[in-house]
């Protein structure tokens, strides 16, 4: 792989054994659309490593041997992403780029993002916009990437947007980010600007500590897309940018609680459908429904049926993506028994009290945040949430065995 900075523009070309299909760090296949791409207001004296971490974060999928960058990287940089995914990389010579002290939010304006910011009240906002690329057709004009830019200008915190088509270099599933980090990109390359030395991501308990999502059903200390000792954790470090997660060790009960109660509750946005606000009949709005139903233990509130195709996993048996959300409501939401989630309420014995973990903060993940911001982090959560009992953390490490 050869890859190209000019301006703001990154160009990669393929070397005879790199390959247009591939697979994220998470196991997601992936097909590549197009081998160009733009970020806004990239600064063109930022530090080498970080124009080649940011590349990285976008070529990482189809890159099998080898990485040529348009200037040197560090020693520190080449070996990171020879040790976390075998691959040669250089030209090296550049002295490694020192941390600054600055923590900012890599803030999406989902519930998970917004409760990330409330735990640092004081930290700017790097927020990604999805802009369409050139050359590539946009058939995703549903996606309102300008009313969640709108929402996170209205927060009143310092904010930088970078505005980016690189999503479109994914031909297949559909333009999203080709490795989850890409969202980064421009806060990589911003770092020196801003002074970063740690950049938080609104991953919670279940991205970082059971599995994430569709992927997996176990408990995963050693992710590799979110421990600071994973493969983009060492990475991201050897650039002076700590990944750092500052919801980490806490539910999405939790975080949409916190969102919903914070300073910044009108601002939040998990749907990337409608403009005035949630859609409410697309997959992520029920799933964030049953969730927030729950923590305000009320009737599920929604217009999807079951004979809908939006409905139509829940018809099914598990494993479900975010399943320990899916007990929790299942266990609160009164009514529950009558809705979408029927058929799956029968493949669970659950109550509040076998569901109460998740109201709770897992400690290692207060532990795992750099010094500079862990007694912030154990503070907040100290105050607001309340630590697991060992009970509690058993039930973290013992997830899906
Ligand atoms: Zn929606």
């Amino acid at each position: 792989m050869r890859v190209t900075w000019s301006g703001g523009v990154l160009t990669f070309r393929l070397d005879p054994e790199d390959e247009i299909t591939g697979h994220a760090s998470d196991g997601h296949p992936v097909k590549l659309a197009i081998n160009s791409c733009s970020l806004s207001d990239v600064p063109d004296d930022a530090h080498p490593d970080l124009f080649a971490v940011a590349a990285w974060t976008v070529v990482a999928p189809w890159t099998r041997r080898r990485v040529t960058f348009d200037r040197a990287v560090s020693a520190e940089v080449a070996a990171a992403l020879h040790d976390g995914w075998g691959i040669e990389a250089g030209p090296v010579g550049a002295e490694p780029r020192r941390a600054g002290s600055t923590l900012a939010i890599s803030y999406s304006g989902g519930a998970d993002s917004v409760a990330a910011a409330t735990v640092y009240p004081d930290a700017p906002f790097v927020h990604f916009q999805r802009v369409p690329h050139a050359r590539v057709p946009n058939r995703w004009p549903h996606y309102r990437s300008d009313v969640l830019a709108k929402l996170a200008r209205g927060t009143g915190r310092d904010l930088t947007i970078i505005r980016s088509d690189l999503e479109y270099t994914l031909a297949e599933p559909r333009p999203g980010y080709p490795e989850h980090q890409a969202v980064a990109a421009g806060a990589l390359l911003s770092a020196d600007r801003l002074g970063l030395g740690g950049l938080g991501f609104g991953y919670e308990m279940g991205s970082r500590w059971l599995g994430g999502g569709r992927y997996l059903l176990r408990y995963t200390p050693d992710n590799d897309l979110w421990a600071p000792h994973g493969k983009w954790g060492r990475l991201f470090a050897a650039v002076g940018v700590h990944i750092v997660l500052p919801v980490g060790g806490v539910s999405e009960a939790v975080t949409m609680r916190l969102a919903l109660g914070s300073d910044l509750k009108d601002s939040v946005r998990w749907c990337l459908r409608g403009t005035d606000g949630p859609c409410r009949t697309c997959g992520k709005c029920l799933y964030k429904e049953l969730i927030q139903a729950a923590i305000e233990r009320r009737p599920l509130d929604t217009p999807i049926t079951a004979d809908r195709p939006v409905a139509r996993k829940w018809m099914r048996p598990p494993p479900y993506g975010g399943q320990e959300m899916i007990q929790y409501g299942l266990a609160r939401v009164p009514g529950i028994e009558n809705t979408v989630f029927a058929t799956a309420l029968t493949y669970f014995d659950v109550t509040e009290e076998s569901t109460s973990w998740l109201d709770h903060c897992y400690p290692r993940a207060i532990e795992e945040i750099p010094e500079p911001w862990r007694e912030r982090a154990a503070a907040f959560m100290a105050a607001n949430v309340g630590f697991m009992t060992d009970d509690e953390v058993r039930r973290v490490e013992s997830w899906g065995s």
